[in-house]
């Protein structure tokens, strides 16, 4: 246990991410306490029973009243209203944060509602899972993976020392980039791969030469893989996709460029296109494992991860 980063933190919305935050918070003795709000009722209750923050309140302003960070936790366009929901409420010195999947988007829609009062430090964990909802939280989530700190101009560096020591308490590995560089990481990384992925689950469901029970039978590594990324929250991706348009289409295009330079060496039979092609991505996921962010165990390890 170290000393508490901060005496109160508020978390807006309760679902994977403030979940997991709320029980790495607990588990490292982060926050002496921690407020939750989530917009439904029946987010608020399930918090309730399960324990999840001290005390969850019934507006976003009495849960960031007094509150000396203030994490936004909702899909990514959702966050202008709350953050002109809370906006009148916040402590002054207090920083706000958010955990937002695209983050020069975040920025536009957050800053301007902000007093200049309090600290504006926009993060996003490389973490998550396919599932969602207040039950889904796990105090280890944020264990060795990257979390990236985005902080505006004029950023006090004692605010972002100290969102840094609370996420490094809560197990994560913490970097600072800008955020037009973190939105085009992230669409190569992350939001290309998710579109991917949900196209090749909607090829196969509409493939009906081959049958449903068909693809859950024989579903292989491959397709499996896909499944579990395509089954991640539609409100989450729908956002990103609609907020990192620019660097997402970028790589989709470069990624339709590649895929018809396979598809042609497949159709002329350039065996050795398709193997030196492999070879090099091979090396790619090699640098992954060396890297710590997966395992080399066969299957990705996937019976022993709880994701
Ligand atoms: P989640 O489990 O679906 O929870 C979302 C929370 O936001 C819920 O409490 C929900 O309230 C609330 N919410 C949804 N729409 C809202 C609206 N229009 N106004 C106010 N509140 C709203 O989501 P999550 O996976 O924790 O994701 C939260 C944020 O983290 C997103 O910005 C996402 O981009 C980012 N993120 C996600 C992952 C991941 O893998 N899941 C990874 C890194 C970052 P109700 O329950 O009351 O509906």
């Amino acid at each position: 246990m170290t000393a508490p980063v901060y005496n109160r933190v508020a978390l807006i919305g309760l679902g994977l991410i403030a979940s997991s935050m709320f029980w790495a918070i607990k588990r490292g003795g982060l926050a002496n306490e921690v407020t939750g709000y989530a917009r439904s009722e029946a987010t608020r209750e399930t918090a309730r029973r399960i324990g999840l923050c001290d005390e969850v309140c019934d507006s976003a302003a009495d849960a960031v009243r007094d509150a000396d960070l203030v994490v936004l936790c909702v899909p990514v366009g959702a966050m202008a209203s709350v953050a002109a929901d809370i906006a009148p409420h916040l402590k002054p010195g207090a920083t706000v944060s958010d955990v937002g999947s695209v983050k020069r988007a975040v920025i536009d829609a957050v800053g301007p509602h902000l007093p200049e009062t309090v600290h504006f430090i926009p993060a996003h964990p490389l973490a998550g899972t396919e599932h969602s909802g207040p039950e889904s939280g796990f105090a280890e989530l944020f264990d060795n993976r990257f979390t990236l700190l985005v902080p505006v101009d004029g950023t006090e560096p004692a605010a972002t020392s100290q969102l840094r020591a609370l996420w490094e308490g809560m197990g994560a590995n913490v970097e600072e980039m800008d955020a037009d560089h973190h939105d085009l990481v992230l669409a190569v990384t992350s939001h290309a791969p998710h579109l991917i992925a949900y196209t090749m689950v909607g090829v196969a469901d509409d493939l009906r030469r081959v049958t449903d029970s068909e693809v859950i039978k024989y579903s292989a590594a491959g397709f499996r893989d896909f499944t579990r990324i395509a089954a991640s929250d539609p409100t989450m991706w729908r956002d990103v996709f609609l907020n990192n348009k620019e660097a997402t289409l970028e790589i989709l295009g470069r990624f339709t460029e590649e895929l018809f330079a396979l598809q042609r060496a497949i159709r002329t039979g350039d065996g050795d296109q398709l193997f030196d092609y492999f070879t090099h991505t091979r090396a790619i996921r090699r640098g992954i494992i060396e890297a710590g962010q997966d395992t080399a165990a066969p299957d990705f390890g996937r019976s022993g991860k709880k994701t």
